[in-house]
């Protein structure tokens, strides 16, 4: 054996243990985590040098941590062949040079921080004092011999040249001697659950020397010399039966083997997902905040997607490798919450609470950036147009949901919506396309939105966009504002002074009959006005500003099992807007009219509510043997609404 050297813990790490060996603490099971995570950073350090240099695995090729309790000597073991420890970085690392978090960490300590978040100091390697009263490391680097550290925290240490002892190869073994009341570390049950809680997607094999007992039946003879199986793994002990009559006798059989106790998956299987990924981002961020992380975007949505009861499990949130919490939601806005993930951070203490993490200012950082790189990889997506497709058929609420959540990335979302509009036929546009097709002198962009495409082509709202600007304020889009065709409080731009009054002048003769239009519907409306939007058509509904349309009382409707609590205010305000200007149009219709109405009986739905809308209205002025040219208005140049082709080309124009 060779000579023992002995060296002084430098003084503020001999304060450090003590504060650990006096202090009491909960969370002792720290340790454990720690050396873990001491093993995994060596095992990194490793294979990136063998990057470079293939030889420097040669004495251990295959890369592992090995747990080894030890209940006869009440030890437990930590082995990694990672890269190991020299003589001169035994004696910098595990007790002469202090590391600068030390002083923070005592100062934590003794502030009522948690024991827990030692690893974020820089000092995890003194957590083994939480359980151990004596600690030896041996230890053997590519570049120098087999040495052992040996310390009981009592001031000093000790290194020792191994020159007699079992011989690593390469790496580390941590040696812990564990105080009495600390024997739980022994317990298969325990280590496992502990590995599996804090380590379980550590990227080595973490095995577990774990015991087994086996009972197996002897006749009488072969019992007096027991046999040894598998090279001194097994203990026979033996044990009388009780009925001595058979000859026969149990023996327990103690044998011994390597358990892999964490999962060692690939990280996008951390998700449990069952499909290839239609896109998947890996990255990481440098700077002040360093993180890495990795995202991906499924095939398809689930079919919850939308149940806002159900927390989503989409991004894992680690802390140098050790996994914190899932569902996170500051992690990632609603609206994304079907992309999938892990963010590795570096910068979060370990034990990061829920409440911590709410106010934590990292995590903004992180959500910015992960928001950011989503939309990133939604963009690389959209280069190809058959996955941009299946993406926008699965995704595409959530898109519009972050236009309305996500204030700040409105733009960039926006840019990712697809609509359809009469000159992109079957395809889809994107508004930026829309926006480079556009006339001269069209300053806004209109839309509509219904049930389908065919319902919305013909629908009387768009009569007058043709000519005027109406303008509903919703949101902008490059500095073009989104201008609902269905609400109210649309204004008229570049009216002259005349047809201003003139338009006053009519509004005023139609006021009784818009109070009793108002009386008979009672309340159905809110109330009845002369419009300034249609043409041909009698009248129109439209909604309040900030109320849903239409199509989105429909929809809210729909979802049977939704909080109803927003429906009566919501969906209250409904504007009845009356043409002044109409009509009688037409009665050639009434052989359609009959087969639609005949639809509607048999339950059958209509295709075009619109047309056939019109068509009742032609119907009853019909009845009322109104002329169609006495009232014909000012704007008799229009298509007629119902004649063929004349909806195609009224919708290119809007376009
Ligand atoms: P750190 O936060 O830097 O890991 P520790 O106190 O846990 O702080 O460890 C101090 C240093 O000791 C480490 O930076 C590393 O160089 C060395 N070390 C600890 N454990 C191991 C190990 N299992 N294998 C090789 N080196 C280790």
């Amino acid at each position: 054996m060779a000579e023992a050297e002995t060296f002084a813990f430098q003084v503020e790490i001999n304060q450090l243990l003590r504060l650990i060996i006096n202090t009491f603490y909960n969370n002792k099971e720290t340790f454990l985590r720690e050396l873990i995570n001491n093993s995994s950073d060596a095992l990194d350090k490793i294979r990136y040098e063998s990057l470079t240099d293939k030889s420097k695995l040669d004495a251990q090729p295959e890369l592992f941590i090995r747990l080894v309790p030890d209940k006869a000597n009440k030890t437990l073991s930590i082995i990694d062949n990672g890269v190991g420890m020299t003589k001169v970085d035994l004696v910098n690392n595990l007790g002469t040079i202090a590391r600068s978090g030390m002083k923070e960490f005592m100062e934590a300590l003794q502030a009522g921080a948690d024991v827990s978040m030692i690893g974020q100091f820089g000092v995890s390697f003194y957590s083994t004092y939480l359980v151990a009263e004596k600690v030896i490391v041996t230890t053997k680097h590519n570049d120098d011999k087999q040495y052992i550290w040996e310390s009981q925290a009592d001031r000093s240490f000790t290194i020792t040249r191994d020159v007699s002892g079992e011989q690593l190869g390469r790496g580390t073994k941590i040696t812990l001697f564990l105080k009495e009341g600390q024997l739980e570390y022994l317990e298969e049950r325990r280590i496992k659950d502990l590995v599996k809680k804090h380590s379980e997607f550590i990227s080595y094999p973490i095995y577990l020397w774990t015991e087994k007992t086996t009972e197996k039946e002897i006749s009488d003879d072969e019992d007096d010399e027991p046999k040894k199986e598998e090279e001194g793994d097994v203990e026979a002990v033996n044990e009388e039966k009780e009925e001595k009559k058979s000859k026969k006798k149990k023996i327990k059989e103690v044998s011994h083997e390597w358990q892999l106790i964490n999962k060692l998956k690939p990280i996008w299987f951390l998700t449990n997902d069952w499909e290839d990924h239609l896109a998947v981002k890996h990255f990481s961020v440098e700077g002040q905040l360093e993180f890495k992380a990795i995202l991906f975007v499924p095939k398809r949505a689930p079919f919850d997607l939308f149940d806002t009861r159900k927390k989503m499990n989409n991004i894992k949130l680690y802390v140098r490798r050790v996994f914190i919490m899932d569902n996170c939601e500051e992690l990632i806005p609603e609206y994304l919450r079907f992309v999938k993930g892990v963010v590795d951070s570096d910068d979060l203490p370990l034990n990061i609470s829920r409440e911590m993490l709410q106010q934590n200012k990292i995590l903004k950082v992180i959500r910015k950036n992960l928001v950011k790189k989503c939309i990133e990889m939604f963009n690389e997506i959209a280069e190809n147009k058959e996955d941009y497709n299946k993406f926008y058929e699965a995704f595409s609420k959530n898109l519009k949901l972050g236009i309305h959540e996500d204030s700040q990335n409105r733009a960039k979302v926006a840019d990712l919506l697809r609509y359809h509009s009469t000159k992109s036929g079957d395809e889809m546009t994107s508004l930026k396309d829309y926006v480079t097709r556009m006339k001269e002198g069209q300053k806004d962009i209109y839309y509509i939105t219904g049930e389908s495409k065919k319902a919305v082509e013909n629908s009387p709202f768009l009569e007058r966009l043709k000519k005027k600007a109406m303008r509903c304020f919703s949101w902008e889009y490059d500095g073009k504002k989104l201008v609902s065709a269905t609400k109210e409080g649309l204004k008229l731009d570049d009216e002259s002074k005349e047809e201003k009054k003139k338009k006053e002048e009519k509004k005023k003769s139609f006021e009784n009959l818009c109070k009793t239009m108002k009386d008979i519907l009672g309340d159905k409306i809110e109330k009845v006005v002369v419009s300034e939007r249609i043409v041909d058509s009698p009248c129109c509904l439209v909604t309040g500003e900030y109320g849903w349309s239409a199509n989105m009382e429909r929809i809210m409707k729909a979802q049977a099992l939704r909080d109803n609590s927003m429906s009566s205010y919501m969906s209250s305000k409904k504007t009845m807007e009356i043409n002044p200007d109409n009509g009688i149009m037409s009665v050639k219709d009434l052989v359609m009219l009959l087969f639609e109405t005949a639809l509607l009986t048999f339950g059958f739905s209509l295709d075009d509510p619109n047309t056939f809308v019109a068509r009742i209205h032609r119907m009853l002025k019909l009845g009322l043997s109104i002329d169609e040219d006495e009232t014909a208005g000012d704007d008799v140049d229009m298509p007629a609404l119902e004649e063929d082709g004349a909806e195609e080309s009224k919708m290119e124009e809007v376009d």
